[in-house]
């Protein structure tokens, strides 16, 4: 099928025989993908709303596989999590991130995604912590971005598993907020030090008498009850930008002050100070 070109093999619909065996290719090569150095670390900034000063960035997986091209996180990290190759995989970027925020002005933050899947392994505050020592980031600098599929399997071994984190001095986002299926009492449990709004709240928002504006000031009033900060994400627009200024989000991630970039990109940023 491979030697068949894109051109021709699109015209098919691909059979569950073809689909499982793409997917099984796709597995054989994320299976080696970090040996390889395929894999790299983009960043996005996230910037104060009010003096656009970038405060810290995002970071975000890239595989560039080599006859497919870049293949989405959100295609693959499933895939990994499956595999149970997210272990490594999470290591990996947590030890990357670190090292390469090292390098940053010392008071620029650096935010890791963790899979759910990541947060069962009880080794992972050991390996927080080798990722700190080994690179000589402060863990203050160190934000853990998780989601609501963690409190899915509830048990007490969640809590344990925050507090071990939280222990560290990390700091903890609970990220796409406003679109799981849980229910608000981890909020009043669980120390996060930030929310981060889903972007389909965010997205073609403008009017602040508008639904979303209504579902964004409610989380930014719950938000600052708790002490906790408040990142809009995902914001495009001008408008957009106003909105949630408006309604009280301190920080802001968008397309509008940058797309995930290089590590020099970004450390070039940081020191520059202003996304704007
Ligand atoms: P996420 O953590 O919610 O990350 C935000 C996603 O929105 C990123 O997509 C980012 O590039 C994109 N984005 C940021 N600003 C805008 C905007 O203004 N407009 C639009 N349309 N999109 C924007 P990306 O990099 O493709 O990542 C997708 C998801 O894959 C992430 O969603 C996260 O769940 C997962 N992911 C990425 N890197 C990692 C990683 O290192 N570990 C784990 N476990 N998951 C990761
Ligand atoms: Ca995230
Ligand atoms: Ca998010
Ligand atoms: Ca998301």
């Amino acid at each position: 099928a491979k030697a068949a070109g894109k051109g021709c093999y699109r015209f098919f619909i691909p059979d569950m025989h073809e689909a499982a065996r793409q997917r099984q290719l796709l597995e054989s090569d994320l299976r080696v993908a970090l040996e390889r150095g395929e894999m790299s670390l983009a960043y996005q900034p996230c910037v104060d709303s009010l003096s656009e000063e970038v405060t810290g960035f995002e970071a975000l997986i890239r595989w560039v596989h080599p006859d497919r091209g870049p293949v989405s996180p959100a295609h693959f990290i499933p895939i990994a999590e499956e595999l149970r190759l997210i272990d490594e995989l999470g290591e990996w970027v947590l030890k990357t991130a670190c090292a390469e925020a090292a390098n940053w002005p010392a008071h620029i933050s650096v935010a890791v995604n963790l899979s759910p899947v990541q947060f069962k392994s009880p080794e992972l505050p050991f390996v927080v912590r080798m990722a700190l020592a080994q690179s000589g980031l402060p863990p203050s600098r160190l934000e853990l971005e998780i989601t609501e599929g963690v409190f899915l399997s509830n048990d007490d071994h969640v809590h344990e598993m925050i507090g071990s984190l939280k222990d560290i001095g990390i700091k903890l986002a609970l990220d796409d907020f406003g679109t799981g299926y849980s229910s608000l009492s981890y909020l009043q449990r669980v120390p996060f030090d930030k929310i981060k709004i889903d972007r389909s709240f965010v997205s073609g928002a403008s009017d602040p008498a508008s639904r979303n504006a209504a579902l964004i000031r409610a989380m930014v009033g719950l938000a600052s009850d708790l002490k906790m900060q408040t990142t809009a994400e995902g914001v495009e627009t001008k408008e957009e930008l106003q909105l949630v200024r408006d309604l009280g989000c301190s920080l802001v991630q968008g397309y509008i002050f940058g797309k995930p970039m290089p590590d020099e990109q970004a450390r070039a940023l940081a020191a520059k100070g202003s996304a704007a």
